[in-house]
Formats: C-alpha cells, sequence, structure tokens
C-alpha cells in the first residue's frame, strides 16, 4: 500500500500522534494553518468521501467522536472549531485517504476560500 496517511497511521512513516485507537489515528498537520491543526483519519483506508459505504457509518461516527475529544482536551471545544473534509481536486484534497481536519485557536473566516 503506498498511501501516505496508511504509513503514518501504521507507523512506517513518522508523525506526531495525537489519539489513536483500534479505528482511527489522529496527528499533528506538518503544515498548521491554525494554531491547532490535527488531521483525524480512519486506519481503514478510503480515498474520498465519495467512497464512504454503509459499512463505513460507525466508523465516520468514531472518526467525529475522536474530533471532538480532541477539541476538548485541546481547549478550543466551547470557542469553537472547524471539522474539514476536503473532496477532490477543487476542494484542495491532495492526500487520497480521508481526513477530517480539525482547526482551531484563530477566529475563523466563511466563507472558506
Ligand atoms: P488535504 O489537502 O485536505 O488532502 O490535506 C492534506 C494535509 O496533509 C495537508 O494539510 C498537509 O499539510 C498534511 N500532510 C501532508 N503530509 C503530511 C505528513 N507527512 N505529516 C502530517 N501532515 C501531512
Ligand atoms: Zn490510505
Amino acid at each position: 500500500m503506498s498511501c501516505l496517511f496508511c504509513k503514518i497511521a501504521g507507523g512506517e512513516i513518522p508523525s506526531k500522534t495525537v489519539y489513536q485507537d483500534e479505528y482511527v489515528y489522529a496527528f499533528e498537520d506538518v503544515n498548521p494553518q491554525a494554531p491547532v491543526h490535527i488531521l483525524v483519519i480512519p486506519r481503514k483506508h478510503i480515498a474520498t468521501s465519495l467512497e464512504i459505504g454503509d459499512d463505513d457509518n460507525e466508523l465516520i461516527g468514531k472518526l467525529y467522536q475522536a474530533a471532538n475529544n480532541i477539541a476538548k482536551e485541546r481547549g478550543i471545544a466551547d470557542r469553537g472549531f472547524r471539522l474539514v473534509m476536503n473532496c477532490n481536486a477543487e476542494a484542495g484534497q491532495t492526500v487520497f485517504h480521508i481526513h477530517l481536519h480539525l482547526l482551531g485557536g484563530r477566529p475563523m473566516q466563511w466563507p472558506p476560500g
């Protein structure tokens, strides 16, 4: 498997681990866009949000719950934070293994660029 995030979740490529369990792995984004910028990924390889299937519903819930817990731990839950999953080229997806960007610690603009 040549996927960068599969390798990161498997420990083949180093990352700054924030949280992990049987299903989910979370790590610091290497190029942070906010004071808190963490990537939350499923251990299962899913290329884009379009490939999320019926079997993945529970997994996607776990992804959001992990992100929420990290936001609470980092003290940004009440202030507010953003969870973003880019899909395909125009949205800016560059790594084709789904990931939630957990962004926070500064005011966010809307609409996003
Ligand atoms: P996206 O553009 O939505 O696909 O997001 C990919 C994210 O992965 C970007 O925010 C990158 O900074 C981040 N990224 C790429 N390579 C690494 C890496 N080796 N470790 C941590 N984050 C990475
Ligand atoms: Zn992968």
